[in-house]
């Protein structure tokens, strides 16, 4: 089967094709109108989607060459995700099908970061415990099969991309600051501050207390020295990222032994950080677990885990009809 697949819930238009369980377009049109707020304006977002779904669609199927008359279904993120984005990839993707009489197909977004593991090999196998970490979301989900997931924990408040971003902001770094944070901890020294861990019980996350104890911190230092961030940029951000790494690596670690489960995947746009994608496989040596990384590619948002997911549904014939509508919250 050939899928055409489509993601627009946050500041990517993206389109993918999916010819028998393999990639071959993926096509990401970033917003970069958005590094002049500080952070995603849903108004412009959905706009410069309206510009840019057509020439994606079309360089998509020049690129895995293939015409619309080869198609055998339309799939489309759904939700959950800015409800004006979404509506331009949902409303495309409805008006596509029904024009070339194809069925839909639905996919949540936050599946389909899970799914993104069954684009290349090696594959997890089933169960596996997926940590996805995201813009909007911190969850860890154990995964017995391609749709049957459960989230077992989850963030009580901001998500992991969140805390990176936000320390962005404190630091006077553009948005999204989260590869930056990156970017400059490779040069800086991880255990040069310490930051006061979130206690909190079962699997779950808060990084909302992690966020304001370094805004405190900042700005304690900046009396003292008034240029404290930029003569030690690269300090904070490797103790920043090592803080974030430990605490999420700590709940995964938990959740792992408690589960019994060895086969460990992470997902979502933080998992493009050098510094979990380290301590990941820094753990999978000590505890014997089989680690899987996304490419960088699939890390952040993009059509081809759409259409992975996509495929299994089309496996299932898994259709909606074309009373679909986007959901700004969706249902795991
Ligand atoms: P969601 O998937 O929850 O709806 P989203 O789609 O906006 O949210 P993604 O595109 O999956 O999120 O990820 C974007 C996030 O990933 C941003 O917060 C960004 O800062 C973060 N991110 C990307 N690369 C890195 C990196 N190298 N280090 C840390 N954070 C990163
Ligand atoms: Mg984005
Ligand atoms: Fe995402």
């Amino acid at each position: 089967s050939v899928i055409l697949a489509i993601e627009s819930s946050c500041d990517e238009t993206s389109v993918a094709i999916c010819n028998n369980g393999k990639i071959t377009a993926n096509v990401i049109a970033n917003q970069t109108i958005h590094q002049n707020y500080g952070g995603v304006i849903p108004e412009l977002a959905s706009r410069v989607h309206q510009q840019n779904i057509v020439p994606v669609i079309q360089q998509a199927l020049g690129d895995a060459k293939v015409s619309k008359k080869e198609l055998n279904a339309v799939a489309f993120t759904q939700g959950p995700g800015l409800l004006g984005s979404l509506l331009v990839g949902v409303s495309f993707a409805k008006s596509f099908a029904l024009a070339l009489d194809l069925p839909l197909i639905s996919v949540n977004h936050m599946h389909a970061h899970i799914l993104a593991h069954f684009i290349d090999d090696p594959k997890p196998k089933f169960p596996f415990i997926c940590l996805t970490v995201s813009g909007g979301h911190t969850q860890i989900v154990v995964v017995r099969s391609h749709f049957d997931m459960e989230i077992v924990g989850e963030t009580l408040d901001d998500a992991a991309g969140e805390a990176f971003d936000k320390t962005a902001k404190i630091l006077s770094l553009p948005y999204p600051g989260g590869p930056l944070i990156d970017k400059y901890a490779a040069g800086g020294n991880p255990l040069a501050y310490k930051f006061g861990e979130p206690q909190i019980k079962d699997l779950n996350y808060s990084f909302s207390g992690f966020k304001t104890s370094i805004l405190y911190f900042i700005r304690n230092q900046e009396k003292e020295n008034p240029n404290f961030i930029s003569e030690n940029l690269n300090d904070i951000c490797a103790s920043v990222q090592h803080s974030i790494v430990h605490i999420l690596l700590n709940k995964l670690k938990k959740a792992a032994k408690q589960y019994g489960i060895k086969e460990i995947a992470i997902a979502g746009g933080v998992s493009a950080n050098s510094g979990l994608r380290a301590g990941l496989t820094a753990l999978a040596e000590e505890l014997n677990w089989n680690v899987y990384i996304p490419a960088f590619q699939y890390c952040t948002d993009n059509a081809a885990m759409i259409a992975i997911a996509g495929h299994f549904k089309y496996l299932n014939r898994d259709f909606v009809e074309q009373d679909v509508a986007p959901l700004s919250r969706m249902e795991f």
